[in-house]
């Protein structure tokens, strides 16, 4: 009996994942080209690099030795035969230049390892085209070459891509477990329990929605909305700008920021509409406000506090489709003010 590889380690709440990657590398039965489908943030890059090591490595079938020299070169950063690619910053899709000179790189002997091994982000961002090309080289791959793709879902891909990939899940975690994680790096106990729960057990973005204070944000942001009157709605467009400005480098990352600000809108819409239908045992992402929830729901209709969470969602999707900001938040909050007196 040799000794078992214990890979994958450090990734917490993926052990289902680990072991089925884990049993496929024992067996030596690991396709060429691997998906990785989970919700950002849960680990899915890490697992792919960790993968990465272990196919580079020329000592061992089942984990990185750490001690040959493809470990050694994966290590630095400087691994000749290994290539990472995604969407270029700035970019909304992964095209299809970018899998030519990959398959380019493709078809050149390695120099160190067995194969060469490619990490490929963004998956469910390729175009059409990009993804075309790439089937043929899933179907017929250069020499030893290894695959390993990482996508946020399976919809948005190709079947006949995801056809030739062997796929291993990621899932969310416990929220129990994120908000541990989180109160051992310090975060206080309140923000720790919204934040586990508004990113869905994932610990990456719970993190990232912890450095952009969204706790902060999300409390000021539902007092405003609560008792919002439409003479208030634009000095409501002006503060949402500017957060999402102060959150985001470029303007592709302060569209996205604004989005998930927008979320938290969302999130206590829901939250209004959960209390009126369950009153009493209704499990809501805003605890705190638990009270003026259910004061708030108990004086509207439920179909109008459904039809400002519809609200908010089209103007989510408005904004990723590149609206102009203002005018979409403008309509927005003028819109739910309008609804907002009780009925
Ligand atoms: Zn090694």
């Amino acid at each position: 009996m040799g000794v078992r590889a214990v890979t994958f380690g450090d990734i917490a709440g993926q052990e289902r994942a680990a072991a089925l990657l884990n049993a496929s590398l024992r067996r030596g039965m690991l396709s060429h080209a691997c998906l990785l489908v989970g919700p950002p943030g849960v680990g899915r890059l890490g697992m792919a690099r960790e993968l990465a090591a272990v196919l580079l490595c020329t000592q061992s079938d089942e984990k990185a030795c750490g001690r040959c020299e493809s470990c050694r070169l994966y290590r630095k950063g400087a691994h000749p035969d290994y290539e990472e690619v995604g969407v270029p910053e700035g970019k909304q899709k992964l095209l299809i230049d970018l899998i030519r000179t990959l398959q380019e790189t493709a078809a050149v002997k390695p120099h160190v390892a067995r194969g060469r091994v490619f990490v490929v982000r963004d998956t469910e961002r390729m175009s059409i085209e990009a993804a075309n090309c790439f089937l043929k080289t899933l179907e017929e791959p250069p020499g030893e070459c290894r695959f390993i793709l990482v996508a946020g879902s399976l919809w948005d891909i190709p079947p006949t891509v995801v056809s030739r990939c062997q796929i291993i899940k990621l899932s969310g975690l416990a929220p129990a477990r994120v908000e541990e994680a989180l109160r051992a790096e310090g975060v206080q106990q309140e923000d720790a329990w919204w934040l586990a729960r508004r990113s869905w057990g994932s610990p990456g973005l719970a993190r990232a929605l912890g450095d952009m204070a969204l706790p902060a944000f999300n409390r000021e942001l539902c007092g405003r909305l609560l008792k919002l009157e439409p003479k208030g709605a634009f000095a409501l467009t002006d503060w949402l700008c500017a957060e999402a400005d102060g959150a985001g480098r470029s303007s592709a990352d302060a569209r996205a920021a604004l989005q998930e600000l927008l979320e938290c809108a969302a999130v206590l819409y829901r939250d209004l509409a959960a209390v009126a239908v369950a009153s009493g045992e209704a499990e809501v992402f805003n605890r705190d406000l638990e009270d003026t929830l259910r004061e708030f729901a108990s004086r509207r209709p439920l179909d109008s506090i459904i039809e400002r969470a519809d609200r908010v969602f089209e103007t989510i999707e408005r904004i990723g489709a590149n609206a102009n900001r203002r005018l979409a938040l403008d309509d927005l909050f003028v819109s739910l003010a309008a609804t907002s007196s009780p009925a």
